[in-house]
């Protein structure tokens, strides 16, 4: 049945633009796309026929929100979530995450673990994510159809690798070729545009030239969205360029592998014409600030990636990442946002004195708005699904989390209350959104919706 919900609703129209409604409706109709969303309910709802619509009414202290888009998750290493978060990323991958891929090969374990994954991500309010699988087809497709069948709009890859990796996890390249064609053709037999494939080579380092091209064409001839890693830290850039002898944005164009459906993970280190090649491309970054700190990749600054038109999106970069929570992304974002001011304004104590005068930097740190943002309409816009999913704009499918703050971590703060009584609507609602953004958590997301569907959390 077609839905209204009634009461306070907020999105995003762009990284500036945070808009609320106060005393705001969002009417669905029965295909779960929204038909309108705004504050003026009254003149609206005198041209329907309401009596079509189910009216649910949210309580003051909830709000509904689009829900949050992880960029780029590892749905196999949640396995070894937290573990080996000491070392450095190909130390890192060595011992702990290529063995663990490899056990993928296995059905009914990736079955297990994949439905605990997508229940997951689902509960912290994921309702699309791009998923990274392993090199097993067969997993991946467990995966794409766990996805599907508890609800969640999602890309799911089957990882492409033939060199630089462990012999025990290596495919060759016919058989990453063939077990890629094969892998598209399994989501013929789902039917469904909520979950799609896309190509995943899984980096530079892990794939030849020819594989990379042959997966560049793969792509261009299905039109699949791309995802893949890049420029993560300084000793894996190094080893492209000894590989390739070229810049690693180049070594994936060349390929064909930017278009204006990929998303490339990390760009902590890119130069600024890397930057502008991607631009040029439409292709999109997913920035994923807590495993670029837990491998000590570096400081990515996202928003010199924005200015020069590269849409950004957050990632959870599970399991390098230590949290399956894209608000937890939204969190790790903004501390890394503020250390680069420090690091571009401050004279630190203990570190060489920077050249120029940093008091002259002109840099404003992200802030709670434009993190929500990037974990939303950005997301989409960075997966190329923004036609789809990522804000409340008529037309798109209706992919919301219900906020509610009377939920533990927020239960108790009758104190705010009593000192909130004078402020206008749009203050207490934007204050219920940082309580939710700085203090709660998932307990704080009551209900989950994708394309105008309840999903089970
Ligand atoms: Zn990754």
């Amino acid at each position: 049945m077609a839905k209204i919900f009634r009461g306070q609703i907020l999105h995003t129209k762009s990284l500036n633009e945070f808009e609320v409604f106060t005393n705001g409706f969002i009417a669905i109709n029965s295909n779960g796309k929204i038909i309108s969303c705004g504050n003026n309910y009254e003149s609206w709802s005198a041209t329907q026929n309401i009596n079509e619509f189910e009216i649910i009414y949210l309580t003051p202290d909830q709000f509904l929100m689009p829900g949050f888009v992880d960029c780029h998750i590892h749905a196999p290493q949640v396995a070894q979530i937290g573990l080996g978060l000491d070392m450095p990323l190909l130390d890192w991958l060595n011992t702990y995450t290529f063995p663990l891929e490899t056990k993928f090969a296995d059905k009914e374990f990736a079955q297990k673990v994949y439905k605990q994954v997508v229940k997951t991500t689902l509960r912290c309010g994921t309702t699309l994510a791009s998923y990274f699988g392993t090199n097993h087809k067969d997993s991946t497709l467990i995966l794409a159809k766990e996805a599907l069948q508890q609800g969640q709009r999602a890309l799911v890859g089957k990882v492409c690798s033939n060199c630089n990796i462990p012999d025990f996890y290596k495919e060759t390249y016919e058989e990453s070729v063939k077990e890629t064609e094969a892998y598209i053709d399994g989501f013929k037999l789902l039917k469904t545009n909520l979950v799609q494939p896309i190509i995943t080579p899984r980096f530079a380092i892990s794939c030849d030239e020819k594989l990379l091209s042959a997966l560049g064409n793969i792509a261009n001839k299905h039109d699949l969205h791309i995802q893949t890693h890049i420029s993560e830290s300084v000793a894996e850039i190094e080893f492209v360029r000894e590989i390739f002898s070229k810049g690693y944005a180049e070594v994936y164009d060349s390929a064909k592998l930017l278009t204006n459906k990929t998303v490339l993970a990390h760009a902590v280190h890119l130069e600024d014409d890397e930057i502008k090649l991607i631009s040029s491309r439409g292709s999109s970054v997913a920035h994923c600030p807590a495993s670029n700190t837990m491998l000590s990749s570096g400081l990515c600054d996202v928003l010199r990636i924005l200015k020069q038109g590269v849409k950004v999106g957050l990632g959870t970069d599970v399991s390098a990442g230590n949290s399956m929570s894209i608000q937890d992304a939204i969190l790790r974002a903004m501390d890394v946002s503020h250390h680069l001011e420090f690091v571009k304004k401050q004279h630190i104590k203990g570190c060489p004195k920077p050249q120029g005068d940093p008091s002259t930097v002109d840099y404003k740190p992200l802030d709670y708005k434009q993190a929500i943002y990037l974990a939303t309409l950005g997301g989409a816009q960075a997966l190329a699904l923004d036609h789809v999913t990522g804000n409340f704009e008529a037309e798109k499918e209706f992919d919301a989390i219900l906020i509610d703050t009377t939920q533990y971590p927020l239960h108790n703060f009758d104190s705010y209350k009593t000192w909130n009584e004078d402020k206008s609507k749009e203050m207490k609602l934007l204050e219920l959104v940082q309580k939710f953004i700085y203090v709660g958590d998932e307990r704080n997301i009551a209900k989950v919706f994708v394309a105008g569907v309840q999903v089970k959390v």
